[in-house]
């Protein structure tokens, strides 16, 4: 199968996120290669993969068809080498600018120079990730939502020097995929985070000075403005690391005390109580 041009696509990073990603291109046919430096997130990964899959499947979401071609769409590697004729490459590992640019480095080494590469970051400059690979005109963000199989937007961020061809062909991709785009310019947590990420830093505010107890101000959200959760349940979603690593780029890119992470949050991840991944975040799973 071929959506927009596109076959053979990478992910690199195969946590919450990667998983995901994969398994909506192998349902949509493509042939993916999956990919971490960890066995066991490799195995985690195929576990919820398939999971998920027959759980799509028994509520009607997608096909019987869809769901028995995605294990043999996806390969698991530990080999970076394994992207190399790729069409397209999506990293998806933890929200860390050093990491993401040393991965970006090698896979711009290893991968075929027409590939194009995406970045899956919650916030990091994809100008300033574009620079560690010599093809930044190929390279975009491509920002899925959590959980991939689920959400329907994928926020498209091209960077300064990201060609425009490059950036139609991930929008079709994208709705070739059953989802929605929205395009952001370049800014510190772009869109969705910019707005989303200082609700979820108030609310543990909130729960550091005592306004209201983790379960109030939840429910004070999920039912007083109508959001399918609150907001602290959300972060143990998200992981408290990606949080406050999306805080920091957000305080550091834009300068303003209003980013300013919460203490609360950096002592929750200080205490490696990452959230639902961890099975202990503001809640105990
Ligand atoms: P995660 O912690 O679940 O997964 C990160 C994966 O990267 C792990 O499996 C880890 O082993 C792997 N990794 C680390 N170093 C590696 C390396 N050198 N080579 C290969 N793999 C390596 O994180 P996640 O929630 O899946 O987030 C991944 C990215 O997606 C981040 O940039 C995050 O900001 C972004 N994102 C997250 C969410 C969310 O809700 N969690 C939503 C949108 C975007």
């Amino acid at each position: 199968m071929t959506i927009a041009g596109f076959s053979k696509v990478g992910i690199i990073g195969a946590g919450q996120m990667g998983s995901g990603i994969a398994q909506v291109c192998a349902t949509y046919g493509l042939d993916v290669v999956l990919s971490d430096i960890e066995q066991a997130q490799l195995d985690k990964a195929q576990h919820s993969i398939e999971k998920s899959a027959n759980k799509l499947k028994d509520k009607g979401k997608i096909t019987d068809q869809q769901a028995n071609q995605i294990s043999n769409a996806i390969t698991y590697s530990k080999e970076m080498k394994d992207h190399a004729n790729a069409d397209l490459v999506i990293e998806a590992v933890s929200e860390e600018e050093n990491l993401k640019k040393a991965i970006l480095r090698n896979i711009d080494e290893i991968m075929q120079p027409d590939g194009i590469i995406a970045s899956n970051t919650s916030s990091i400059s994809i100008t300033r990730l574009a620079s560690a690979t010599r093809r930044p005109q190929k390279f975009i963000g491509m920002h899925f939502m959590n959980p991939v199989p689920i959400m329907k937007l994928v926020e498209v961020i091209p960077g300064m020097q990201t060609e425009s061809e490059v950036t139609q062909k991930i929008n079709n991709l994208s709705i070739g995929l059953g989802k929605e785009t929205s395009t952001s310019k370049d800014y510190p947590g772009f869109v969705v985070n910019r707005i989303l990420m200082p609700m979820i830093n108030e609310a543990f505010t909130a729960l550091m000075e005592g306004i209201a107890s983790a379960e109030d101000i939840d429910k004070g959200m999920k039912l007083g403005t109508n959001q399918p959760m609150g907001p602290l349940t959300l972060a143990d979603f998200i992981g408290l690391d990606t949080c406050l690593s999306i805080m920091k780029v957000l305080f550091d890119g834009l300068g303003d005390p209003r980013y300013r992470p919460s203490p609360l949050l950096v002592n929750y991840v200080q205490a490696g109580w990452l959230g639902r991944k961890t099975g202990r975040g503001v809640y105990k799973y």
